[in-house]
């Protein structure tokens, strides 16, 4: 019959062990046969049997954690580590040890081992979730972040590495109109094809809804276009989601050469910003960052931060630009151009803001504030000046003013508010916006037209759409662009152009203004085309309010 202390250690569940301070195993429990495979005559007597179950890896970290307890002043201590079964697999085991003093003045380590395999598994399945997508199965925003670090550290060595952010273009669309799992399809296709291109120890990594973070390793630039443009080849082909065929297109920023002390989200910002570049790009779509990027992008955030407070503070302002009848210089309508009294930069013009305002869609908020403006002014000119009784006034209106669901409502509550009446109200939109998604822009301006109010195509010319491509649109009035005005008395070609522009307007019935009238001799072309209408520095500059109206009382003056 053992002793009664050896009865509880050989019962116990788990693995029990007692060697001396030289590593002589002198008590091993029968548990050891569950944990690790090996009966207890495998351990008892033989020095090291223990140490030489640990997995590779745990057998630095185990021999310090011995030493530690056999030689000083630590009386106990834990370690996980992995161990090697008789049957060859591994296993998970926590080992808590500590000093005992025995019989005879003799030292031992006491230690408890049990297999904790199953806890370590979910564990590590964690850590590796924590650091990777679920959708794709690429690596993580964490972990490219740490990633990141690293490489930094690394650099300090000599090393050399690229950033890449490519970002899927128009993945919202996809998810608009076809809904979320299909976006998640085109994701993981992406994902799919941008990996096929990458090799170790390049890695990616998914770090946002439609954006892979690519890492190269000791790559000349050249290579890394080299590689950017494969990648957007690859992703140009269709993608097949479940019988509908979508292609996309990306986008890509590129950042190397990193300052000391930059951080990862230093790095992965400015691979932002050239990717913001790239997207406005249409040939390249890619953009190498340059620290002016920086200093331009800061500039627009700006803006965007006081586009807000402008507004609130009333430093808009609208000046108004006569279009007049070429043939009596009659004042027809004004045209309404935004203005803003920047309290730092002074006076900005319309494509100094507006390009934020549109990314940003502060436009839309912006774009009411016009149109209540316009309209109020217009409601005052005309009880100032009632025999202007045929006068209009146009205002512009953006892309993302027209892709609103409600501009038909925000347009008829204007001139609701205001008084004005909706014939009295025109409003202009770019060729180029008109031809973003026609079928769309039909049926908006189908809606506003209903209420009244007219409709003209501005810039036209610069958009590369034919006359009659627009006839399906339920417009007024087609403008033609300044450009082609601006050059029609030096040159042949652009007089034919316009000449042409007239004369197929008039045949659709469509009224012409030409835009950017400077000198006298294009004025009298124009006439010659027959132009109606135009505007343009010749006959005024846009004015504000009160300029305008001794523009109109010098007019009336002249009259008979
Ligand atoms: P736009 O609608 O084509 O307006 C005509 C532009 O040509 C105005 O520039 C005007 O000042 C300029 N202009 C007029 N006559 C002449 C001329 O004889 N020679 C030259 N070189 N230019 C002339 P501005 O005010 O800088 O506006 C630029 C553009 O900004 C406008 O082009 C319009 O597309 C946009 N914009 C202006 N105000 C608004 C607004 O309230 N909302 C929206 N969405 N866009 C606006
Ligand atoms: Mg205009
Ligand atoms: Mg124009």
């Amino acid at each position: 019959m053992p002793p009664v202390h050896q009865l509880v250690a050989d019962t116990s569940q788990h693995w029990e062990l007692l060697e001396d301070l030289t590593g002589r195993v002198e008590y091993c429990s029968p548990s050891c046969l569950a944990v690790t495979g090996y009966g207890p005559e495998h351990f008892l007597g033989s020095t090291g049997a223990v140490p030489r179950l640990a997995h590779p890896a745990y057998k630095a970290p185990l021999e310090v954690f011995l030493a530690e307890l056999r030689s000083g002043p630590v009386q106990q201590k834990s370690l996980e580590l992995r161990i090697r079964r008789h049957d060859g697999s591994t296993c998970w085991v926590s080992c808590h040890a500590r000093r005992v003093a025995g019989t005879g003045g003799r030292e031992f380590l006491r230690a408890t081992l049990h297999d904790i395999s199953n806890r370590k598994v979910v564990e590590l399945e964690l850590a590796a979730s924590r650091l990777k997508d679920p959708v794709t199965g690429l690596h993580n925003r964490t972990w490219c972040m740490e990633h990141l670090k690293r490489q930094l550290e690394r650099k300090r060595g000599g090393h050399h590495f690229t950033v890449a952010v490519v970002d899927i273009d128009r993945l919202k669309k996809v998810n608009d109109t076809l809904g979320p799992a299909y976006g998640d399809d085109i994701i993981r296709m992406a994902a799919e094809r941008i990996t096929s291109t990458i090799a170790l120890p390049d890695a990616a990594a998914r770090i946002s809804g439609d954006g892979f973070a690519l890492i190269f390793q000791d790559k000349t630039p050249r290579q890394i276009i080299k590689h950017i443009k494969e990648i957007q080849a690859a992703m140009s082909a269709p993608f097949d989601l479940r019988g509908h065929e979508v292609t996309i297109t990306a986008s890509a920023g590129i950042v190397s050469g990193f300052v000391p002390g930059e951080r990862p989200e230093e790095i992965l910002r400015n691979a932002n910003i050239a990717l913001r570049q790239a997207k406005t790009n249409s040939h390249h779509r890619y953009k190498v960052f340059h620290s002016h990027m920086f200093e331009e992008s800061s500039r627009l955030m700006e803006i965007e931060i006081d586009l807000v407070s402008g507004l609130k503070n009333g430093e808009f302002f609208l000046e108004y630009q006569p279009i007049i009848c070429l043939e009596t210089k009659e004042l027809n309508s004004l045209e309404a151009l935004l203005r803003w009294r920047h309290p730092r930069h002074g006076l900005m013009q319309p494509d100094e803001f507006l390009p934020v305002a549109e990314a940003t869609d502060f436009i839309v908020p912006l774009g009411e504030w016009v149109l209540r403006q316009a309209c109020t002014d217009m409601v005052k000119i005309l009880a100032e000046y009632p025999e202007l009784n045929g006068l209009s006034m146009s205002v512009n209106i953006s892309a993302r003013q027209l892709a609103q669901h409600n501009i038909a409502e925000t347009v008829a509550l204007v001139l609701r508010e205001t008084g004005l009446a909706a014939k009295r109200l025109s409003l202009e939109i770019t060729e180029t916006v008109a031809m973003e998604d026609p079928a769309f822009t039909a049926h908006c301006l189908h809606i506003i037209r209903a209420l009244g109010v007219k409709i003209s195509i501005d810039d036209f010319g610069t958009g590369y759409s034919s006359l009659s491509s627009l006839q399906n649109f339920p417009i007024d009035t087609i403008k033609v662009d300044k450009s082609f005005v601006g050059r029609m008395d030096t040159s042949a070609e652009q007089r034919k152009i316009v000449r042409s522009v007239i004369s197929l307007a008039h045949s659709l019935k469509l009224d012409v203004v030409a835009e950017g009238i400077e000198l006298r001799e294009q004025w009298s072309m124009l006439k010659v085309l027959d132009c109606q209408n135009g505007q343009g520095f010749l006959f005024s500059h846009p004015v504000d309010a009160l300029a305008l109206r001794a523009y109109i009382d010098k007019k009336s003056a002249l009259r008979p």
